[in-house]
């Protein structure tokens, strides 16, 4: 019964795009299997909403699922579908024209952009027509959902025409076997088809069965409900998604409706692989599109400092096509960015008032992101600082606070937020930058990290209250209760102390005066360099870099009511010359508190000096 084939030409569009198909040079040739299995899919989700309308459906009892075979003697690979098929007609509307979307986005783009096609085929899938990057022939078996209407067989070497025939003993749906080129010959490999299925196709919601054996296990859990989904499913699913081997910390699972549609699950990993010392990690979070890898690794779909982050993004928004050339679909990107960042700081946030001692440990492991983006990513800053913590002078060691909670324990009066860099609590409790603060009662942070001083410049401030280190010059303090009479140098003593001492230390000092925020030490070195402070020299330092090099700019401040200065006082006129010596010995002394001493040896030769007198 079956008739003669009718020949048919492609619309001009169609050619054009085989054309470019065909000939480009093109690296992602693998992603037709990723095109004709979405295909699959779309087509048995719409047999399935045919089934809710339908009296009468041709070849009821078939299974909704995709089969796909590989035979390499005959290179061929074909992909079934029990779906609901193609008439003749539309087999002509369908796969003769250009009357859908992705193709006709992808000829758009080629035509203003100055990249070749064979870039932006990857990009975007050309959908069925990809099957010619690797085919010699095509051939498209078919039954339409309706019955009474025939078998069909559909063929085309993609050359300008195709021809479509009858053909008896057609099951409903569509059989497209691909016969492959010669260099293209290990698409008919199953362990090829298998890796390219399990990468694109993983999570397709319809069974695909290569040569009979079942490729898609897992499901596409972010698109099921919460309440239905079991811890270990969630844990299955990140181990597989995430190629990890360790269970995930957190977990965020949400969707949303507008202002764009998404489906998004995403996970914490339990270890910091960047801390580690392991490579900067690559963004990780997968794009889909109903189910469908778009990109496994997208750049922009998060802002830099998520990069930690596994899981999905999911969706119907961002078509299979997408392209990131165009100015519409950046502007798409943008958005979803901007909204999942804001819906994942806020999970943090949740998370900290509901689990802080988890949340605590989450910083431990990768506050070091959340550092970075408060210092760079000036449109989430606030709900960043936020999500800061630190230990302080108030602290126990290894307890940490948050900026609101040191903001509720700020004194009346207290303006600024104060931290001290140093390298760790025993440091910094130790230096002479703390006691000042102590004597008064102002809660100081504590920051161990080097990124910490960046942070705290760039991040500017919390909640109104300026961030001031407590090592610096600028930082001011309140005056003391006056100590008793004689314990202490009078006003203009100390005055005319403090000149006689930067004569005597010259260039070594920018400025010496008296101090308020000194009780135990006689005299400090404060920072007076606006850009480097004593911390971030040392590490510069440390790492050889020549702004190291640069000329210490460092105030003295004395300390009128200690033993040492109070004496030095009465020396500089009775022995001017030892004076001098213990004025270079106190500078010394206190820039070895802060670690700021660079050549010991003069002063080790001045210090036996000095004990040539007792
Ligand atoms: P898109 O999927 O973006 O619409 P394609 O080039 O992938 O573009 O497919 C073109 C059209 O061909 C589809 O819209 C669909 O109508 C039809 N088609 C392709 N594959 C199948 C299939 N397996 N079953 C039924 N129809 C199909
Ligand atoms: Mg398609």
């Amino acid at each position: 019964m079956s008739t003669t084939p009718q020949k048919f030409e492609f619309q001009a569009e169609i050619k054009q795009l085989l054309d470019i198909v065909i000939h480009s040079l093109y690296t992602e040739k693998e992603i037709f299997v990723r095109e004709l299995v979405s295909n699959a899919s779309d087509a048995l989700e719409k047999l399935r909403h045919l089934q809710l309308t339908e009296k009468e459906i041709f070849d009821d009892k078939l299974e909704l699922e995709i089969n796909i075979t590989t035979d390499d003697k005959a290179k061929t690979v074909t992909i079934q579908d029990f779906g609901l098929g193609m008439t003749s007609a539309e087999l002509v509307e369908n796969l003769g024209t250009i009357a859908h979307s992705g193709s006709k986005a992808f000829l758009k783009a080629l035509s203003e952009s100055d990249q070749k096609g064979a870039n932006l085929i990857g990009q975007f899938g050309v959908g069925f027509y990809s099957a010619f990057m690797v085919a010699k022939r095509v051939q498209v078996f078919t039954h339409s959902w309706r019955t009474g209407e025939p078998g069909l067989l559909w063929t085309s070497d993609g050359s300008g025409s195709y021809q479509i025939e009858d053909c008896d003993g057609q099951r409903r749906g569509c059989k497209i076997v691909v016969e492959l080129k010669d260099d293209c010959a290990d698409y008919a490999q199953e362990w090829r088809v298998k890796e390219l299925l399990e990468r694109y196709s993983a999570f397709v919601g319809f069974p695909i069965n290569l040569n009979g054996k079942r490729i898609n296990t897992v499901q596409a859990l972010w698109l099921r409900n919460k309440n239905e989904i079991k811890e270990e499913e969630y844990t299955e699913f990140y181990k597989f998604q995430a190629h990890a081997h360790d269970e995930p910390r957190l977990r965020l699972h949400f969707n949303a409706d507008a202002p764009l549609q998404i489906n998004a699950l995403l996970f914490v990993p339990k270890e910091n692989t960047e801390k580690l010392g392991f490579a900067r990690t690559e963004p990780s979070v997968a794009m889909y599109c109903r189910k469908v890898l778009i990109e496994a690794h997208p750049k922009d779909l998060l802002p830099e400092w998520l990069r930690f982050l596994k899981g999905v993004v999911d969706s119907e928004d961002l078509p299979l096509h997408i392209s990131r050339e165009t100015m519409q679909d950046k502007a798409l990107l943008e958005k979803l960015n901007k909204v999942i960042a804001k819906r994942f700081l806020k999970f943090l946030e949740e998370e900290a008032k509901a689990r802080p001692e988890a949340y605590d440990e989450f910083f431990r492991e990768f506050g070091i992101f959340i550092k970075e983006g408060a210092a760079l990513d000036f449109t989430h800053r606030e709900s960043l600082t936020k999500l800061l913590r630190f230990e302080s002078s108030l602290t126990e060691k290894g307890k940490l606070t948050s900026l609101a909670d040191y903001v509720s324990r700020m004194k009346d009066g207290q303006k600024e937020i104060y931290y001290i860099t140093g390298p760790s609590r025993a440091s910094i409790e130790s230096g002479p930058y703390l006691e000042g603060f102590k004597a008064r009662n102002l809660e100081v942070l504590f920051c161990y990290e080097a990124v910490d001083e960046y942070v705290m410049g760039n991040a500017r401030d919390f909640d109104g209250k300026k961030f001031a280190a407590a090592d610096h010059a600028d930082t001011k303090l309140d005056d003391l209760p006056k100590p008793p009479e004689g314990e202490t140098l009078t006003a203009d003593q100390t005055k005319a102390l403090a000149k006689w001492l930067k004569e005597a230390l010259g260039d070594r000092v920018a400025e010496v005066k008296s101090s308020e925020r000194l009780v135990d030490s006689p005299a400090v070195a404060l920072n007076a360099d606006k850009f480097m402070s004593p911390h971030m020299r040392r590490m510069m330092k440390a790492m050889n870099k020549d702004s190291a090099d640069t000329p210490l700019r460092v105030n003295l401040e004395i300390n009128p009511r200690h033993a040492v200065i109070r004496r030095l006082a009465a020396t500089r006129d009775s022995a001017p010359e030892k004076a001098t010596l213990v004025a270079e010995q106190i500078l010394d002394n206190a820039l070895i508190s802060a670690g700021l001493l660079e050549d010991p040896s003069k002063m080790i030769q001045r210090l036996y000096k000095l004990l040539e007198n007792v």
